[in-house]
């Protein structure tokens, strides 16, 4: 090997190294940050070492890099945190559509030489690559809520769908062992147009609160494809960091669904809430208790202990500075604080988490569902900020709710509990909640910044 092959070789090792070493410090808080850049310089490194070899056409690179900067700093600084989960579905979606073009790319340059490893690692590339696309694109469609969040399955597209996927199995096997052109490219296509097919009509019958899986299982897809094309192109670099974003992204996918108390076949085939959901009698269910912030105040000077759980309206709200500040300051009249995060609080995989990490809490107040809950009967107050579904106690209590089963966090069992939020409408899921009628429910109306604004410039004075 000359020395510039070998430099290059080199140079993907230590990226494949630079990856692993990230995504270890991404599994703590303290870590992850400095995980993130060690990634980010071997991708750096990786991209620089494959733009030293030879023979390819810099004037299509440099197009694409400047197109993919562009779009890269513009949404980087227009997009909004609260759409941060959608920006997410689309990144993923742009991993397999990138995926299916190189694999596009290697059917029409070297059809003819290609060996038959080489031709299943493409229908494996464009399969992935387009489930991803489409699948992706119709998540950020639910997540933006551009699409309804109610899952739709029609009758039998469970079937449909298998037969879909059994379609993609024969026609990839009669594609690889094809002596054809023409007959070549139109399973080419067949297969494309299939997993693109695929990818809507998996993702559209999963909804309301399944969507963190989904979303996880996607970003684990986008690593598979990358892997896949990593075989078409023959990169050791792109094999290594798709397998490590395809196996991260199953690990992920596990914690969801153990969150959620689900297996994956159940999240992905059981077309969760598609039935109509009864809402209880709102008279079955008592009043409605609201509080306003002089009364709540006063509650919480006096409270000893306090868990925050926060929720995808603390997101809307952007209302994580004031929320430490609010924790503080009840750490300053003697109280004890803790944040109750549940796995899939907010829209996104970690978002309270990284909300809460930007304010500064610190990492030690931070608490799972499994370390407050046997607590809760104990604690004071429980504040509950733009969180509902994941505080809804009919997950535990009623059998007949299409979310019972799902661990939840306790708030209703705490002394008192506030509930911070703009009015009676319900979560991602579209379920009512019994929690705001309790009896030690207490509902602090408005947007969440703003009342625990004015619940920390009382502890102010
Ligand atoms: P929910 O979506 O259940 O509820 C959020 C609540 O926040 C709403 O009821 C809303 O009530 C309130 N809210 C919105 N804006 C504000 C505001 N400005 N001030 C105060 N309150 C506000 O959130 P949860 O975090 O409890 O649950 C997450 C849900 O999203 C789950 O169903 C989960 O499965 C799903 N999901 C999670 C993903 C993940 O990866 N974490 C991904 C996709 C979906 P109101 O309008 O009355 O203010």
């Amino acid at each position: 090997m000359t020395s510039l092959p070998l430099l290059i070789e080199l140079c993907y090792i230590f990226s494949a190294v630079l990856f692993i070493s990230g995504i270890k410090m991404l599994s703590s808080p303290m870590t992850a940050r400095r995980g993130n850049l060690i990634s980010s310089i071997g991708m750096l490194i990786a991209i620089a070492a494959t733009l030293g070899k030879s023979g390819l056409h810099f004037k299509f690179i440099i197009i694409g890099i400047v197109a993919g900067t562009v779009i890269g700093i513009v949404t980087a600084k227009t997009v909004a945190m609260t759409s941060m989960p959608e920006m997410v579905a689309l990144l993923n979606g742009s991993g397999g559509i990138a995926s299916l073009l190189v694999g596009w790319a290697e059917f029409h340059s070297k059809i003819t030489t290609h060996s038959g490893p080489i031709l299943l690692a493409i229908v494996l590339t464009v399969t992935i690559g387009g489930i991803t696309f489409s699948g992706s694109l119709v998540a950020f469609g639910k997540l933006s809520e551009k699409l309804p969040g109610k899952p739709i399955l029609l009758p039998g597209q469970n079937v449909f769908n298998v037969i879909l996927a059994a379609a993609i199995i024969i026609i990839g096997f009669m594609f690889c062992f094809s002596n054809s052109f023409t007959a070549h490219y139109q399973l080419f296509i067949s297969i494309i147009i299939i997993a693109l097919a695929l990818g809507i009509l998996g993702v559209i019958p999963i909804g309301g609160a399944d969507m963190p899986v989904v979303i996880s299982l996607l970003n684990s897809y986008s690593g598979l494809a990358a892997c896949a094309a990593g075989f078409v192109i023959l990169n050791k670099v792109l094999i290594v960091s798709g397998a490590l974003v395809g196996a991260s992204g199953i690990i992920l996918t596990s914690i969801m669904c153990k969150a959620m108390n689900r297996s994956l076949s159940n999240v992905l085939f059981s077309g969760f809430g598609s039935g109509t959901t009864k809402a209880k009698n709102k008279d079955s269910q008592g009043d409605v208790k609201p509080i306003n912030t002089n009364d709540a105040f006063l509650v919480l000077e006096a409270a000893s202990s306090v868990v925050i759980t926060p929720g995808y309206g603390m997101a809307v709200a952007q209302a994580q500075h004031v929320v430490n500040e609010l924790g503080n300051l009840l750490e300053e009249n003697g109280c004890e604080v803790r944040y109750a995060i549940h796995p899939v609080a907010g829209r996104m995989p970690g978002h309270m988490n990284v909300l809460l990490a930007e304010a500064n809490v610190s990492y030690d107040l931070l608490a799972e569902p499994d370390d407050v809950n046997p607590v809760m009967e104990s604690i004071d107050v429980c504040i509950v900020i733009g969180a509902n579904d994941v505080v809804n106690p009919s997950a535990r209590d009623d059998t007949s709710s299409p979310i019972y089963g799902m661990p939840i966090i306790n708030v209703d069992k705490a002394k008192t509990v506030f509930v911070l939020k703009r009015s009676m409408a319900s979560g991602f899921a579209g379920i009512e909640n019994p929690l705001f009628f309790g009896e030690n429910t207490r509902m602090l109306f408005g947007d969440a910044k703003a009342s625990v604004s004015a619940l920390a410039a009382k502890f102010k004075g």
